[in-house]
């Protein structure tokens, strides 16, 4: 879905597709380096980093295994409830693992702090993260984001994976919303 297809629904694009695509080139780069000599299994956080997971290890030149949770934030509003509760939990031990969390956005820092916390308990040998998308909160919060693809405003955006209400996943851009769309 392109912007011109919800024509009006967008007050304005903050990133392209063009911008995101390069930035996770650059990401990748980054990764492929810090991992030299180890292999590294992606954890996505379902469901909105599905495209950062599909299109930034497509930008690995190298082995990366996949694995997937999904946990709760914002149900159908538009702020965080603080309360984490794990909807889908991984499908292997990573007990040794050298763990990547890919996540979306990272805004008060509620749900990565506490599934950095979650999977470094399970005994896995490293945990980093890396974000496409980092709000001003999350400078107050004491999590570690390695890889952060762009600092945005805040402002609650949609597209490339993030919604409102389950809409806008399936956006190419990244935009905040008209503010008809919440009424
Ligand atoms: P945090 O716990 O850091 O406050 O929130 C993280 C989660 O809240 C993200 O994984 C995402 O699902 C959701 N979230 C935070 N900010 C936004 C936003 O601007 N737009 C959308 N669609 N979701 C957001």
């Amino acid at each position: 879905m392109d912007q011109r297809d919800i024509e009006g629904d967008l007050e304005k694009v903050l990133l392209t597709e063009e911008q995101i695509q390069i930035r996770l080139k650059e990401l990748a780069a980054d990764v492929e380096r810090d991992y030299a000599d180890r292999e590294v299994l992606l954890v996505g956080v379902l469901k909105g980093a599905i495209m950062v997971m599909s299109d930034f290890s497509r930008s690995l030149s190298r082995h990366a295994s996949m694995d997937w949770m999904a946990v709760s934030s914002y149900g159908k509003g538009t702020k965080s409830s603080g309360v984490v509760r794990i909807l889908k939990d991984l499908d292997q031990d990573i007990t040794g693992r050298h763990v990547l969390i890919i996540e979306d956005i990272v805004d008060s820092g509620l749900t990565l702090s506490w599934l950095v916390a979650n999977l470094m308990s399970r005994g896995a040998a490293s945990v980093e993260v890396l974000v496409l998308l980092r709000k001003p909160d999350a400078a107050q919060v004491d999590v570690s984001v390695k890889y952060v693809g762009f600092d945005i405003p805040n402002e609650f955006v949609v597209g490339y994976g993030l919604d409102y209400a389950e809409r806008y996943r399936n956006l190419r851009v990244i935009g905040t919303l008209a503010p008809h769309v919440y009424s």
